[in-house]
């Protein structure tokens, strides 16, 4: 009866979605499936930001605030910013907005017009070309080739680049692949934006999941011309295990953040208030918490990927950051019989009860996405039942 319009109709639903509801549809059914499809870590929110929450609704705190976000909060994330990147913003360079991902929804929106292309390194995050697409722009791929830890280099990049590329998209620590880039690497993605003017998006949200010796570095801080030419994206979802209380934020040029809030004074009006509220306490408080989640990541991490570089048929390099492992497996899926690596994650499912996500997804066909984010114990059995799986079909 009714038309929906163009720009929803070619929407690629989230590749997660079927994953997730055949494994609800299992668990329903009494199967004891291992999901490790989830994007989000399995801690509970730290008390202290917890409290900081409850007393501000307890004072009366929750009523609109400004759309860009709460001046204090505000000044908790420029804080924050000087503290761990050692760059200087001002209020009206920041917006907090309702997570990262509407961060990234508002900025493509305030940038783009028809046609305009955004490069975006494959495996990318699932949402970077649906945004792109429902901003009119045009998503332009890049792979990031796994004999180079699936980073872009300078050359691909400057390969791609035409009269109307707008942005590139960097996200380092990287969903799905975990890969960090170096100061080296930015800084030459850097001079040829700048020589180009393409803005660079940096998604920062896995910032504080980095493992081993490394050390997350954002192209913003390697420079002055840099820090203009960035628009910074993170919030505390993935650092403080916020997921559910919506709050991102952006930084850079003053004119693209402005109207990126007068867009979210007619859409969003303002992040939730009590969520502004748990951020600042996020920001300000302690950060003990941060850094004991970030090492209990880490020793899973050490605990798991020998185990599943292990299995037959499956390569995976090990992640410096964030909390999935994105093993190479055409040639398991090779040697059990199937026909893609789609038909296998769907196996894996059926047969060995453990949910993956297929690479297709993240434009990376022969690989699977294992989120770590999930006891160690019940991610040593889903590795368990993958490799006996796979052992009985060889
Ligand atoms: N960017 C990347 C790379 C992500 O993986 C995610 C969440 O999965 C986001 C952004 C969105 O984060 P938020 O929950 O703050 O919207």
């Amino acid at each position: 009866k009714f038309t929906l319009a163009n720009r929803v109709q070619s929407l690629t639903p989230s590749t997660t979605l079927a994953i997730t509801a055949k494994a609800k549809e299992l668990k329903d059914n009494g199967v004891d499936v291992i999901g490790l499809g989830a994007g989000e870590p399995d801690f509970n929110t730290p008390v202290h930001i917890l409290e900081a929450a409850k007393n501000s609704m307890d004072e009366g705190f929750t009523k609109y605030t400004p759309s860009g976000g709460l001046p204090a909060l505000k000044k908790a994330i420029i804080e924050k910013t000087s503290r761990d990147q050692g760059i200087n913003y001002a209020p009206n360079e920041v917006i907090v907005t309702n997570g990262a991902k509407h961060g990234l929804f508002t900025l493509f929106q305030v940038l783009l017009n028809e046609g305009d292309e955004v490069i975006i390194p494959t495996p990318y995050w699932v949402s970077y070309p649906e945004q792109v697409k429902l901003a009119e722009g045009t998503p332009i791929y890049l792979e990031g080739k796994e004999e180079n830890q699936f980073k872009i280099t300078p050359d691909q990049l400057k390969s791609v680049i035409t009269e109307k590329t707008r942005a590139v998209i960097i996200n380092s620590p990287s969903n799905p692949t975990g890969m960090l880039y170096t100061a080296d690497e930015l800084k030459a993605i850097g001079e040829i934006c700048l020589a180009h003017n393409i803005l660079i998006i940096s998604d920062e949200i896995y910032e504080k999941l980095v493992y081993g010796a490394e050390k997350h570095v954002s192209i913003a801080e390697l420079s002055k011309e840099l820090r203009e030419q960035t628009i910074i994206i993170n919030g505390v979802s993935k650092s403080h295990s916020m997921t559910g209380w919506r709050i991102g934020y952006a930084l850079g040029n003053r004119e693209i953040i402005g109207a990126m809030t007068d867009l979210a004074s007619h859409s969003t009006s303002n992040p939730t208030t009590t969520s502004q509220y748990a951020s600042i306490a996020a920001y300000n408080g302690s950060q003990e918490s941060v850094e004991e989640m970030r090492q209990s990541f880490e020793s899973r991490l050490n605990s798991v990927i020998d185990t599943i570089n292990s299995i037959p048929g499956f390569h995976c390099l090990k992640p410096q950051g964030a909390f999935y492992l994105f093993p190479n497996v055409a040639q398991a899926a090779k040697l059990t019989g199937y026909a893609s690596v789609d038909d296998f994650a769907k196996a894996l499912l059926e047969e060995a009860n453990v949910a993956v996500i297929p690479g297709s997804g993240f434009g990376a066909n022969d690989y699977i996405r294992l989120s770590y984010a999930t006891s160690l114990a019940q991610f040593e059995k889903a590795l368990d039942r993958i490799h006996k799986f796979v052992e009985e079909k060889v």
